[in-house]
């Protein structure tokens, strides 16, 4: 069983089921326990689809990018519409 669950940072994460901690991209470790479970699966694959899934759900798309890929002239602002 997985357990798919959010960081704080926005980005959608899974887990298998028993795993104490699960460290984010963004560099935060998140327990597991303490979140709250968007949805449980059985498979790994499932667990990535589900991720994927939900992630459109949020952004309409995945929207995340390095930082070296950001317009310089944006860099700490709010995100708008090209
Ligand atoms: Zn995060």
């Amino acid at each position: 069983m997985y357990l798919i669950f959010r960081c704080d940072c926005g980005r959608v994460l899974y887990g298998k089921e028993g795993v104490v901690t699960r460290k984010c991209p963004c560099g935060k470790s998140l327990k597991v326990k303490e979140r709250r479970i968007l949805k449980k699966v059985d498979t790994s694959e499932d667990a990535s689809e589900a991720v994927r899934e939900i992630q459109e759900e949020i952004y309409g798309e995945i929207t995340f990018k390095k930082a070296s890929e950001l317009p310089k002239s944006k860099r700490g602002q709010i995100t708008t519409k090209d």
